[in-house]
């Protein structure tokens, strides 16, 4: 039986296919979970805190911490924009005895699997189809044109890279996906 120390959780897609939704539902569901702050260079958004949605750091402090390979992995995952995991916060949530969520992008899950392939659970989420995609971002009304269409190029590219995954959960229904999320993590959770 493996112990959580050993136990990592990747939530990876495009961003817009849900992603966070379910990430937050499988938290809410399972007490064992705790969510993995990363480091990110980017400005807050909206409610987003620090130390709460991300660790917001500037440019300087994030290329030390590369430097210092204080990172499990990262990626500049928007123009001029990077986001990282770092390793001291994977042990803080396994020092609780917890398992930790990375919801991170599809480059930064290849690189965490290729580090833990035996004790981490890799879950794709896929949107219906880029179309659908690139209306739930319109929806969020976060994106100016520019930054929409970056994300949406980005989507069709990360889509490419869906088989590298443990799972591939397709998000046409939030409930049925959250649902096929919940019965794939009884069996990761339980080993
Ligand atoms: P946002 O700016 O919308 O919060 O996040 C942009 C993207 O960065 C999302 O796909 C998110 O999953 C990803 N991301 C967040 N934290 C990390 C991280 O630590 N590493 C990597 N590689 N991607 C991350």
């Amino acid at each position: 039986m493996l112990s959580p120390q050993n136990k990592i959780l990747i939530i990876t897609a495009p961003s817009g296919a849900g992603k966070t939704s379910i990430t937050k539902h499988l938290m809410q569901r399972f007490p064992q979970l705790a969510f993995s702050v990363s480091a990110a260079t980017r400005k807050a958004r909206g409610t987003e805190k620090d130390g709460v949605d991300y660790h917001f750091i500037s440019e300087d402090t994030f290329k030390q911490k590369i430097q210092e390979n204080a990172f499990v992995e990262w990626e500049m995952v928007y123009e001029g924009k990077y986001y990282g995991t770092l390793k001291e916060e994977l042990q803080r949530i396994w020092s609780l005895n917890k398992i930790p969520v990375l919801d991170i992008d599809v480059k930064g899950a290849i690189h965490v699997q290729q580090q833990y392939p035996q004790t981490s659970l890799s879950l794709f989420i896929e949107p219906p189809s880029v179309d659908e995609l690139k209306k739930r971002l319109q929806s969020r009304g976060t994106e100016t044109e520019e930054s929409l269409a970056a994300r949406v190029n980005k989507a069709s590219y990360e889509l490419s890279f869906k088989e590298h995954f443990n799972k591939i959960i397709v998000n046409d229904d939030l409930e049925k996906a959250c649902i096929e999320a919940e019965l794939i993590l009884l069996g990761f959770i339980g080993l």
